[in-house]
C-alpha cells in the first residue's frame, strides 16, 4: 500500500471520527490538517471543508450502522488509526491476507478479510 493511500485512509478515519464523536470545531481542524495543512487555513474555511466531507457518506453511515454503537465504533477507528502508524493496516489480523481496497474504502476501520470476518460472525 503506498502512503498516499494509507493517507486517504487516515483522513477517513478522523473524519469518521469526529463526526462520531460530534466535535465539529475539531472536525474543521483535522479536515484542514489532512489537507496537508494548508497555511491559510484560517478558520472560516471551515464550513467548505465540513461541506466536503459529507458528500461521500452514506457508504460510511451504512457501514457504521453495521457496529453496535458510537464506542465501539470509536475504537475500532482508533485502532485502526494505531495500524497505520505501526505499518500493519490493511492486513487481516487472522490469516495476515491482504485485505481488498474495496472493503478497506467501505470500512476502512476493519481489522478481518471478508471470509475471516464471516467465519468469526459464526462462530460469534
Ligand atoms: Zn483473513
Amino acid at each position: 500500500m503506498t502512503k498516499a493511500e494509507l493517507d486517504t485512509y487516515r483522513e477517513t478515519l478522523l473524519a469518521l471520527r469526529t463526526r462520531l464523536s460530534g466535535n465539529v470545531s475539531h472536525l474543521a481542524e483535522e479536515a484542514l490538517r489532512a489537507r496537508g495543512g494548508e497555511a491559510s487555513g484560517s478558520l472560516s474555511n471551515a464550513p467548505l471543508h465540513m461541506a466536503d466531507l459529507g458528500t461521500d457518506n452514506f457508504e460510511q453511515e451504512f457501514a457504521l450502522g453495521l457496529l453496535q454503537n458510537q464506542e465501539q465504533a470509536l475504537t475500532e477507528i482508533g485502532e485502526a488509526l494505531e495500524r497505520i502508524r505501526k505499518g500493519t493496516f490493511g492486513r487481516c489480523e487472522e490469516c495476515e491476507g491482504v485485505i481488498p481496497k474495496a472493503r478497506l474504502q467501505a470500512l476502512p476501520y476493519t481489522r478481518h478479510c471478508v471470509a475471516c470476518a464471516r467465519k468469526l460472525q459464526r462462530s460469534s
